[in-house]
Formats: C-alpha cells, structure tokens, sequence
C-alpha cells in the first residue's frame, strides 16, 4: 500500500518592530497577507493587526492583559499542528525574534520536524530607542562596542565589574523596572557616576518617554520609569552624544571658511 506523503506547511517566524505599521518590514507585511495562521504576541500593535487577513486564523498567544493561556509549550505545539496540517504559519513576535524572544526552543521543535522555516527580522528595541533619543549607539572613538543584556538576568552582578569600564554602550533589555538596581550595581562597580544613561519607554509609538540623566540620578531614584509599558535601559557616553571626535570642530571650520 502507498503511503500518501504528509503535506508539511511552513513556518515564517517574523518580528513586527517596537510597534505600529510603519516599522514593519515589507517582507513581514507580505508574509502576514499570506498566512493562513497567525500567532501574534503583546506589543503587536492594533494598526500591524488590522492588516490580518480576515480568512487567517488569528490566535493572540501573549501574556498581556489578564491572558496567560498559552505557555511556550502551548505556542509550539499550535505552531506544529498547524504547519502539519500543510498550513502557512506566522509566528509575530516584537521588535526581532532573535533578540530575547524564545527563538531557540520554536527553532528547534520545527528543525526536529524538518518543518521548513523562515526568519523575517524586525527592528529591535535597542534601534528604536536610539532613534527616539536621537542618538548614536556607537561613537568612532569612544565607544566602538554594544553590549546587549537582560535586565533581569541573574548573573548581572558577576559582570558589573567588566560593565563599569566598558568602552561602549550597555543595554539592558526588560531593565524599566530595575534602573535603580542596575544602576546601583554599576555604581557600585566603579561605573563613573555622570556616565551618561537613559531610560526609553514605549518607544517608536505615540506615548513614547525617554528620561535621560546620568547612571547616579537612577541610582539615587531621581528617575524612574514613568509607565507600564516596556523600557529599555542605555548607559554609556555615546548616549548624551559625548565624544572626542574633532569632526565637529573640523565641520564648524569649513563651514566657517566657506561663510
Ligand atoms: N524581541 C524584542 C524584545 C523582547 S523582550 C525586541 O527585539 O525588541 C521585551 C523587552 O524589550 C521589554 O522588556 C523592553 O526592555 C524591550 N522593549 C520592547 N518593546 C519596547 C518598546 N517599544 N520600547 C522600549 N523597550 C521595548
């Protein structure tokens, strides 16, 4: 007897961004009018879902707003059954999935399947914030490195030390909650206390706040975050545009010249 070949779907993992529409990439736009499935998390703005199709089926996985249905069990096995069923599912995540946002277990359900997948990236947090603060993560000569961290993660205090001198800037994802401990921490370290340092809620959308000071003002609690949405904590120099770079003093020089 023949077996009849299984009709596998395929998975299309992709990030909507910190929020509405426009930050959405061309590539996840098309691949959310071709679903058949969707499964979307908190923070996947009202404007990204309303271009939904209406056909697909649409399941909020999040954790937000009182629903706390789905485990990340939960999410995977949805995921699978559906792709199984030759469907074509869009797993919405925000900002990128490759950025603290479970990637590793989704992947590796789909891999033992031989499920195929796709990866759309989105713009994370960080770019946002930086964007919303209108300032450079980078600087030529001061600060030539990122170092992206979970805010909450355990082991933040056995890298304070290497933290406090780091020639760039620190960036602790899920840290709105926790600026004054972290901060402390820095402090505490050996962190210069006017190390510049700013705290970017709800970034990229209408309600977006950002309170900029140095890592001493959120150590002390002079700042802290403002709202309920998510925050994303930057220190270092970079951030209050602080540099040795001459190129401004060489720009003012000939624009001077030409006057
Ligand atoms: N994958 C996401 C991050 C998920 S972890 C991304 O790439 O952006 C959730 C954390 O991301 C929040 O605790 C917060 O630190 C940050 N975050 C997400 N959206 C944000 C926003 N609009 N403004 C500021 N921080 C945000």
């Amino acid at each position: 007897m023949m077996s009849t070949p299984a009709v596998r779907g395929r998975v299309t993992i992709a990030g909507a961004g910190p929020g509405q529409l426009e930050h959405l990439t061309l590539a996840t736009l098309r691949a959310i009018h071709e679903a058949d499935v969707i499964l979307y998390d908190a923070l996947i703005d009202d404007s990204i879902i309303a271009e939904f199709p209406t056909r697909a089926e649409q399941l909020f996985v999040g954790k937000r707003c009182g629903n706390h249905a789905y485990t990340q069990t939960m999410i995977i096995a949805a995921m699978i059954s559906h792709a199984m069923q030759g469907k074509h599912v869009v797993r919405l995540k925000g900002g990128d999935p490759a950025i603290f946002a479970h990637l590793t277990s989704e992947l590796e359900a789909l891999r033992e399947l031989q499920i195929e997948v796709r990866i759309l990236p989105g713009v994370t947090a960080m770019l946002t914030a930086a964007a919303c603060l209108k300032t450079p993560l980078t600087a030529r000569k001061t600060n030539r490195h990122i170092w992206v961290t979970d805010g909450h993660s355990p082991d933040l205090a056995t890298h304070a030390a290497a933290m406090a001198v780091f020639p760039g800037t620190l960036v602790f994802y899920m840290g709105a909650g926790r600026a004054a401990q972290i901060a402390q921490l820095l402090c505490a370290a050996g962190m210069r206390t006017d190390m510049p340092a700013a705290l970017v809620e709800n970034a990229g959308n209408s309600d977006a706040v950002t309170s900029v000071a140095t890592v001493a003002a959120f150590r002390n609690g002079e700042l802290a975050r403002r709202t309920a949405g998510p925050g994303i904590l930057m220190v270092g120099s970079a951030i209050a545009g602080e540099s040795n770079t001459d190129d401004l003093g060489a720009a003012k020089h000939v624009f001077a010249a030409e006057l």
